[in-house]
């Protein structure tokens, strides 16, 4: 066990792919040792090579490799290492492995167990929000479990509606109400959806809003009583609720409302006492924010903040969790220019049918303001047991139109032979003039996919 303020000496790396080699970059700057975990799918993978150790922990289905807590404990015992990092998705936002580990002296590279539960359960991050002073989307106070409750609730609200998992995650188990009579099959939908997704059938009702941005803010709480927040990234443009370009600062948020927002949500991490990096969400219509999660740990879409503050939130992380608190203050945060960020899936661009397989050819662009953060290279066998995020394209430019100038050209510099991926889609993206006005809401893209002309 690392005595407190003292850096750790090891980090176990509980996760795969391109976030496992963002966490071990960032442990290789601060010269601390690390440990990749693996399943036997995994076992040529990049992060595999990198760390300085690496531990086989199981056959190819997450839940008995990276999902499976006994043996990431053994791989801690093992190796000695001293503190975990969860990456996202995976384990990040288990508040039980946070506990586990502690019980073993292990630190969790996270919140606290407590702040990942209370915000793990939707119904209470929302009562959480309303306590700290944020404004959230008008709806049920809580979960909803009858026909007659719903009906109440919509007729206060006003339709249409939508019905949320209290567990959701991942864009799953929503279902929207356009009139009443749709009310009782979308609650009945919604909770079989959520029971079978999540295994907990609670739900509640929000108001569904018909044209909002998806505005979320970047915090770190130092654990201490202290909070800042770097700025918003724009997530609007979305496929079935998931986010496939952020960019930040977004159109629609002008120096005032930034620091605004940013100085609630500050507040709101300082007042909490959370520890680490998280994300508070919000849709953005009419010139309102209404609060919709937040999630307790490190985003995929982190880079964009990072291009804007040059803040490494990954050492920000590290450095809370061991006591350290952050190094910097509010007043040190500055903003410059624009970054955009492109996720490139394993996927048809068109169907978004998963395209598992052999990279045959690879040659990632390069030069001033372009990173790319992937795990991908010549040879790689993408494995079909997990998601399809194989990259990251993050590009910036002193303005939004020389990012875009940028990215269209590390779009046509992309060479991943072998595999589909959505790296096209992004080429037509930006080529549309209302991507380029940055005029866009949540249902943009889905629009624009149904109908391109
Ligand atoms: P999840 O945790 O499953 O990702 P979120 O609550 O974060 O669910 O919502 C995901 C996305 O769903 C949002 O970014 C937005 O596009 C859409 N959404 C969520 N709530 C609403 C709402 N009240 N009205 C309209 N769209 C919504």
């Amino acid at each position: 066990m690392t005595p407190a303020n003292q850096p750790f000496g090891k980090i176990l790396i509980a996760n795969r792919g391109e976030i496992a080699l963002r966490v071990l970059r960032a442990c290789k700057e601060l010269g601390i040792a690390t440990v990749a975990v693996h399943s036997t799918a995994d076992e040529d993978a990049m992060h595999v090579r990198l760390a300085d150790e690496s531990v086989c922990i199981g056959p190819p289905p997450a839940r008995d490799s990276y999902l499976n807590i006994p043996q990431l404990l053994a791989a801690c015992e093992i190796t000695g290492a001293d503190a975990v990092h969860p990456g996202y998705g995976l384990l990040s936002e288990n508040a039980r492995f946070a506990e586990i580990l502690d019980a073993h002296g292990i630190a969790f590279i996270g919140p606290s167990a407590e702040h990942i539960r209370v915000m793990g359960d939707k119904i209470e991050a929302k009562r959480t929000a309303v306590r700290l002073g944020i404004p959230v989307v008008p709806g049920s106070d809580g979960d909803v479990t009858n026909d007659r409750a719903a009906r109440r609730i919509a007729s206060d609200i006003g339709f249409p509606v939508l019905i949320k998992a209290a567990s959701g995650g991942g864009g799953r188990g929503m279902k929207v109400a356009r009139t009443a009579d749709d009310l009782s099959e979308a609650l009945a939908t919604a909770r079989a959806e959520a029971r079978a997704a999540f295994g907990d059938d609670a739900v509640y009702i929000e108001k569904y809003l018909g044209k909002p941005r998806h505005i979320e803010f970047q915090v770190l709480g130092d654990g201490k009583g202290g909070g800042v927040h770097l700025g918003e990234r724009d997530c609007s443009l979305q496929r079935r609720h998931q986010k496939v370009l952020e960019e930040s600062p977004s159109t629609v948020i002008d120096e005032e409302t930034r620091q605004r927002m940013g100085g609630v949500v500050a507040k709101a991490v300082a007042d909490l006492g959370y520890a680490g990096a998280g994300t508070v969400e919000f849709l953005f219509e009419d010139g309102e924010f209404y609060f919709i999660e937040m999630n307790t740990r490190l985003q995929v879409e982190h880079p964009v903040t990072e291009a804007l503050t040059d803040i490494d939130l990954v050492n920000e992380q590290i450095r809370v969790a061991c006591g350290q608190g952050l190094s910097f203050g509010q007043e040190d945060v500055r903003f410059k220019g624009h970054a955009i960020e492109c996720r490139i899936n394993a996927e048809n661009p068109q169907t978004f049918a998963p395209s598992p397989g052999r990279i045959v050819n690879y040659h990632a662009p390069g030069g001033l303001g372009v990173r790319v953060d992937s795990a991908a290279y010549q040879g790689y066998r993408i494995p079909p047991y997990y998601d399809s995020l194989i990259g990251k394209l993050i590009v910036q430019g002193r303005d939004r139109q020389e990012c875009l100038m940028r990215l269209n050209r590390a779009l046509d510099e992309y060479v991943i032979d072998g595999i589909q991926t959505t790296i096209p889609l992004f080429g037509r993206l930006i080529a549309e003039p209302d991507i380029v006005a940055g005029n866009y809401d949540i249902h943009w893209l889905e629009k624009f996919l149904a109908d391109p002309d």
